[in-house]
């Protein structure tokens, strides 16, 4: 990924996107005006931190960007593994209890919210197609990754194979340490490779982009390109809610179709 700022937001954006005709970024949480454990670009309303704030950080994120507040639709995300196809007509609304959206839609900007759990953008060059995800444990658990692969396949018409997925800034094996069940839900849903939980002297450590990674290319997905980058280490950056002990913000990560 690479690092960017402009109007004091500084975000990432994937390389493998350059060129595709899609405005993206993987927004952190530096260039908003939220204070305390929100500073300063929080996009959560509901973790406790002043509206006011949120709206002029979400004012700022949509300036910067072009668009106004009924081009962009996002999920009320429940760790689910429920995607939704959305048109312009959703534009302005909130989808209730779903993790993923995609779109056919251009000038439709899907926004999404992190602190911790794997942002998963796909998209599809040959339909122009976009999606995201938001895939924490109990998500993963649930298939949302295999989910959001199958809805491609289903309201586009998508081969996996010509899939591209960027996996974006979550928390990584060296800070997500989980209990056994945790592991026992993942494994259950399907087969883990062992390298993908490690074992220390303190207990187990999941790497659950490592988990998305696997689970998109057990569904045919052969293009992927991993951030690489922890959440949870790097609370300069991003909102960690692990890391911060639940008391923290959220970071943005959007997409669109450029018209
Ligand atoms: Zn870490």
């Amino acid at each position: 990924m690479r690092r960017e700022s402009a109007n004091g937001i500084v975000f990432y954006q994937f390389e493998g996107l350059d060129g595709a005709g899609l405005t993206h970024a993987i927004l952190t949480r530096l260039g908003g005006v939220s204070q305390g454990p929100f500073a300063t670009l929080n996009l959560g309303h509901t973790v406790g931190d002043d509206l006011n704030a949120v709206q002029e950080n979400h004012r700022r994120v949509f300036a910067l960007f072009g668009v106004d507040r009924g081009q962009v639709v996002s999920p009320y995300q429940v760790h689910s593994a429920h995607i939704r196809f959305v048109g312009r007509e959703h534009g302005g609304t909130v989808q209730n209890g779903t993790d993923g959206l995609l779109t056919t839609s251009p000038g439709l900007m899907l926004l999404f919210r992190f602190a911790d759990c794997v942002p998963l953008l796909l998209w599809d060059p040959v339909h122009r197609a976009v999606g995201l995800a938001h895939a924490g444990w109990r998500g993963v658990a649930g298939g949302v990754v295999r989910a959001a692969v199958e809805a491609f396949v289903r309201h586009i018409g998508s081969r996996p194979e010509d899939l591209w997925a960027g996996i974006g800034p979550a928390i990584g094996p060296c800070c997500y340490q989980v209990g056994p069940e945790v592991v026992a839900s993942v494994a259950q849903a399907f087969s883990l490779r062992p390298d993908l939980v490690h074992h220390r002297a303190d207990g187990l450590y999941l790497d659950l982009p490592g988990v998305v990674r696997a689970e998109l290319e057990a569904q045919g997905v052969r293009q992927i390109e991993m951030s690489g980058i922890c959440t949870a280490c790097h609370t300069d950056e991003w909102f960690s809610h692990r890391a911060e002990g639940g008391r923290t913000g959220r970071f943005g990560v959007l997409v669109m179709l450029d018209r």
